[in-house]
């Protein structure tokens, strides 16, 4: 991509009216725009980072079995009263032309559940799971998290259904565990914690959280890293106690942000079979990954789910040079590689904050005091840049 035919731009100022570090920062580098509290557009950067998440995603529920399908935003009032969930709260409802009332999709147990009973009629059809990466609507008190907590965002959502119980539960183990390669993949570290079912179910579910400054649940974690987790708001335990687990460490307590959620729905929702729901938010991962991996500078993005793998900046004002960095960015682009190209006619001063304030893992730079044939590197996040040769640059920073 030439940076001089991109849309959006890295911004002078820090938008004023945000406090949340992953909306300042997307906001600030070009990624993310406000269209109201918490409702937020995708910036062409920003959708190339999703569009990474959601690819790994995509691969992890693939590989359980799940297939890829896609349902409406738009749901009758009827499917909702049907499990007492029309009252709830966080449901935008709206009229139809036909005077008929509709609540916007938060959450789809009911849709897949009536679908499901169509399809899975004997226990032959199944085991069968489907999941969707769809648009979801709540009427959220505080929005006040950036797009960690959007009034419109992004869900995958993954339903499984079973004959027995027992596969239910069976399945649900393998599903946290693509769950925990997922969150591994993106570059957070997301702790399986023990919660309370609330509006879902009375079995325990588990949420994925990750230990940041921002985050909005407290959660009891053992110091000494038995794995022993519980959200404070069900714990049994309390801080500075004596972890129940491994009776080693002590209970700490940590804010930390839930970036997915799964549920052992039981016959919940369908007499028919035993159900169970898997959320994961992509837009709040995104955000996540923006709370945890930043500098002063900026985002400082990991490798798996980068808008670019690198950055090619050409500072100075030969023509010779130009032409160095623009031959250079067509052959790296012709083996495929993901390059930003700071092509701009701007000084080399500004080329260098708006680098480190987008954050791709390399900054390449050709300028006229680089020899031909070399190219100055350095990955973001380290101090020190090197010299090196064309060749060598592409093994390390593609290779
Ligand atoms: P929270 O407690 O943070 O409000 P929740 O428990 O209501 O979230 P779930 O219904 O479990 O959320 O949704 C599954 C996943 O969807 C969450 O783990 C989170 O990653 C994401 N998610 C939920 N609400 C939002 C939101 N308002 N904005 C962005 N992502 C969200
Ligand atoms: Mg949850």
């Amino acid at each position: 991509m030439l940076q001089s035919r991109q849309f959006a731009r890295v911004l002078d100022q820090w938008p004023k009216d945000e406090e949340a570090i992953n909306a300042r920062y997307l906001i600030r580098a070009g990624f993310l725009s406000k269209t109201a509290a918490g409702v937020y557009t995708l910036l062409p950067l920003g959708q190339r980072v999703l569009h990474k998440i959601n690819a790994i995603i995509r691969e992890e529920m693939n590989g359980v079995g799940a297939e890829e399908l896609s349902m409406p935003a738009l749901i009758p009032k009827r499917i909702w009263e049907q499990s007492g969930r029309w009252e709830v709260p966080v449901v935008y409802k709206l009229t139809g032309a036909d005077g008929e009332e509709y609540g916007l999709g938060w959450t789809h147990e009911e849709v897949i559940a009536e679908i499901g009973e169509k399809y899975l009629v004997a226990e032959k059809f199944l085991p069968r799971a489907v999941y969707q990466i769809q648009t979801k609507f709540r009427k959220e008190a505080r929005a006040k998290s950036g797009i960690l907590r959007g009034r419109e965002f992004l869900m995958k959502d993954l339903y499984s259904f079973h004959a027995t119980e027992a596969d239910m539960r069976a399945y649900y183990e393998v599903v946290a565990e693509a769950y925990k390669r997922v969150f591994a993949r993106v570059g957070l570290q997301a702790l399986v914690c023990e919660a309370s079912g609330g509006d879902f179910t009375k079995d325990y579910t588990h949420e994925f959280q990750v230990v940041a400054e921002s985050g909005e649940d407290l959660i009891y974690v053992c110091e000494a890293g038995c794995g022993f987790c519980q959200n404070k708001e069900i714990a049994k335990v309390g801080a500075g106690e004596q972890c129940p687990q491994c009776s080693k460490g002590k209970i700490e307590e940590k804010k930390a942000i839930e970036v997915g959620n799964i549920f052992r729905l039981g016959k919940r929702f369908s007499e028919k079979f035993f159900m169970a729901s898997y959320g994961i938010g992509p837009t709040r991962v995104l955000g996540t990954i923006v709370e945890v991996s930043h500098d002063e500078q900026g985002i400082v993005w990991p490798e798996a789910v980068a808008p670019f793998q690198a950055h090619l900046l050409v500072l100075g004002k030969e023509e010779k040079t130009r032409e160095r960095a623009k031959d250079l960015y067509e052959k790296l682009i012709v083996q495929g590689h993901e390059v930003l190209f700071d092509d701009r006619e701007e000084p080399a001063g500004v080329k260098f904050v708006d680098a480190d304030m987008i954050g791709c893992p390399y900054r390449i730079v050709i300028s006229d005091r680089v020899p031909e044939g070399e190219v100055e590197i350095k990955k973001r996040g380290r101090a020190k840049s090197e010299v090196v040769g064309e060749e060598e640059m592409i093994k390390r920073v593609f290779g």
